[in-house]
Parts: C-alpha cells; structure tokens; sequence
C-alpha cells in the first residue's frame, strides 16, 4: 500500500531519501509523522529513521541547504532545524532496559528491532522515502488495522514495566484520537499502573504537560483510568473542568495551563516552575474574589480561578476591565508627590487598582486628587 504524500513535505523526503539511498541505506518516515500522514492528519514534525548511519544522511542533507545540525553520536541521532519543519534523524536502533523506569541502553539495530522498541503498534509503522518505493507503508505489526479500528496496542507484555510513561503516553493519544486500549494492553496497564511511581517526576510531569494540552478530554482520559490516584493528583470534577473549558472558550485563553494546575494543586510532588507554584498558590488562597490577588494571577490560570471561586462572575469582569485597572501612575512620579519607593509605594498602588475596579478612579488625575488626600489625611 503507497500513502499519499503531501506536496509541502514530498520533496523534503525525497532528498533525504535519495541522499541516504546514494550512500546504500534506506529511510522512512516513522512514528508519530507516519501515523498522522496515514491519518491525513497535519505534520507538526519530520522523524526519519535510516538502516545505517542517520548522522551522515542529516549532515549532507544540512550541507546542502546551509541548515546547522546538532548531532547525538551517543544516542545515534541528528536534528535539522528546516524553515517548516524540525527534521529528527535516527539510526535504526534496538533498545534495553535494565530496570523499570530507567532510561534505555541504546545500540544500533535493524528495522524490525527499531519498529518493536516503539510504545504502540499506531506509531510502529514506516513510509518508506527511498527512491525505489517512496510511500510505501513498511506496517510489521499490524498498525494500521489497530489504527483503523482505533485500538492502542502495546508490543509485548513487559512494554509498561521497561518504560511506564508509556501508559501516559497512551493517555495522550486515547484523549487526542479517542482510541481506547486494546483487551490485553488494559490488563498489563493494570496490572503495571504502579511502576508510574519510579519514574521520575520531571518526566512524569512532562507527560502531564502533553495530556493538559489533549485538552478537557486528557484530563478525563487521566481520570478513568485512576492515574491520579496512583501519582497523588488532584481528583478534578467534571463540573471544574466544564468551567475551565467555558471561561476558555469565553476569553481566548488557551485552558492547558489551567488544566495542569488542576491536577497539580493539591500536590507538592512535583518540580513545578516558581512562576506555577506561585499561581497555584494564589489560588489557592483565594475564597471569594480577591481582586488584589486576582490581578497578581497570570491570564494563563484565570480559567482555572473561574472554575474554582464561588462569585466567578467577578472573573470575567476582571478580564474585561483588568488593563483599566493597572494604575497609569509611575514610580518616578509618586516619588515626586513625596512617597518613598517600598511598601507604602505597593500598597498605595493596591488601593489605586481596587477604586480603579469600584469605578471610583477612572484617570490618572484622579490618582493624583487620590494620592495627595491621602499625604493630607
Ligand atoms: P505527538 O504526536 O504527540 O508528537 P509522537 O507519536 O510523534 O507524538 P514522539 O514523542 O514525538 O511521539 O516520539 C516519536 C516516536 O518515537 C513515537 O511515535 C514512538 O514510535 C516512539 N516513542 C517515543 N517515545 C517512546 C517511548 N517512551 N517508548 C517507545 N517508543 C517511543
């Protein structure tokens, strides 16, 4: 069977294909990109995969148009950065795990291996880019009837144990496609569910930041397959989640931030950025509005405080007046009325901003009449 391939990416493949060709190795398209091509899915990236040396194929090809290439020799890999596309070059590998959880040995392999190291039959297929048979689907083990059917499948038994983000993984793709997982595949999920827990949690809270971005559905994927317990998250309501979505929808605001903080926010687990650590902890104590605190949330966690205060009505308020309520006022120029810079400067601005919200000052004079009453008072 040939796949289709799409102009905007056929002659990106072709060269590559014909430079690895010229140096008597084949290469595919793999992965992610095969499926999504097979799909009829936009590519967001390129993953080639070549039987023999990748490095050498991704340097010509990078050569030739100029491009700068950063090499892995330790991991058999090269990326080119493309004015479109990133382009992923790797060398058909075979990959070991010595324990659960731990990062694999690599060594060089050949085609069958580096399609069964992978975590799903879906992203085990190969679009072969070589002259002789370009777009032709390379599918050993039955993925594109599993992708038909809209089946997860792992490879082997023992898939879960040797890496168990790939249960996440698998969340991400059920959440994105609505595939659910194959019979047996859900029994070793099972049955592994608790290898989660010796997995790092920067990697694990990477794969939490790919389902937040699944959106609602990622969440809820999460959830019925009791992940959240297992890695202590917050259990979320779909009656939260609902609101996330509607203020998103309202607002603009992109919800996968909000949807991340509301897994995390009854968790110190976690190696959360400062800058999320601090929202979550402002919402966290919040009861009612707090315009003060409210201003202080970054507009990418607003979702998240609509769905969680009682009054959220005032949240939307907020986000229609929030650029009148800054005050027009500069630090150099309270300075001249007679206010020293420090905490009396910061809370005079807060009480700016709060009669700014009430209405009760509308221009910058009136921050002036308000300032100097208040020097008089
Ligand atoms: P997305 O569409 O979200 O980018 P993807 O399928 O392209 O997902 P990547 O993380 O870019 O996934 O990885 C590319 C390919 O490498 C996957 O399709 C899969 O074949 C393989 N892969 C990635 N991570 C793993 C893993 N943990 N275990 C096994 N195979 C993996």
């Amino acid at each position: 069977m040939f796949i289709p391939i799409p102009d905007n990416i056929s002659p990106i493949l072709k060269e590559i294909g014909t430079i690895s060709y010229s140096k008597g190795h084949r290469a595919y398209l793999v992965g992610g990109p095969a499926r999504d091509l097979i799909l009829k899915r936009k590519l967001k990236d390129i993953d080639i995969m070549v039987e023999g040396n990748a490095i050498g194929v991704a340097e010509e090809y990078a050569r030739h148009h100029n491009m700068r290439v950063k090499v892995h020799p330790e991991f058999l890999t090269a990326k080119v950065k493309g004015r479109k596309f990133i382009i992923d070059f790797a060398s058909a590998r075979k990959e070991t795990y010595p324990t659960p959880g731990s990062l694999p040995i690599v060594e060089p392999g050949n085609f069958e291996e580096d399609m069964r190291r992978r975590d799903f039959t879906i992203n085990a297929m190969a679009i072969s880019i070589t002259p002789d048979n370009f777009g032709k689907l390379i599918d050993i083990v039955e993925g594109l009837n599993d992708l038909n059917k809209g089946i997860l499948r792992v490879m082997h038994e023992k898939s879960f144990q040797d890496d168990p983000t790939r249960i996440l993984r698998g969340i991400r793709f059920s959440a994105r496609f609505g595939f659910t997982f194959e019979d047996k595949t859900l029994v070793y999920l099972r049955r592994d569910i608790d290898y989660l827990k010796v997995v790092s949690r920067e990697r694990i809270l990477r794969e939490l930041e790919f389902i937040s971005k699944e959106g609602i559905e990622g969440i809820r994927v999460l959830t019925k397959h009791h992940i959240h317990s297992v890695l202590n998250l917050c259990t979320v309501e779909d009656k939260i989640l609902n609101k996330i979505i509607e203020f998103s929808e309202k607002t603009g605001i992109n919800p996968e931030k909000s949807l991340l903080a509301s897994l995390l926010m009854c968790t110190d687990d976690f190696p959360l950025t400062s800058h999320m650590r601090k929202n979550i902890n402002l919402i966290k104590s919040l009861g009612t509005f707090d315009i003060i605190k409210v201003a202080r949330i970054d507009e990418d966690y607003l979702p998240l405080v609509y769905a969680y205060i009682e009054n959220s009505e005032e949240v939307v308020k907020f986000f229609t007046v929030r650029e009148r309520i800054s005050p027009e006022i500069s630090g150099g120029e309270m300075k001249k009325l007679g206010i020293s810079p420090g905490p009396e400067m910061g809370k005079i601005l807060e009480e700016i901003m709060v009669l700014r919200w009430q209405g009760r000052i509308k221009t910058k004079d009136d921050e002036i009449k308000f300032i100097k009453g208040r020097l008089n008072a």
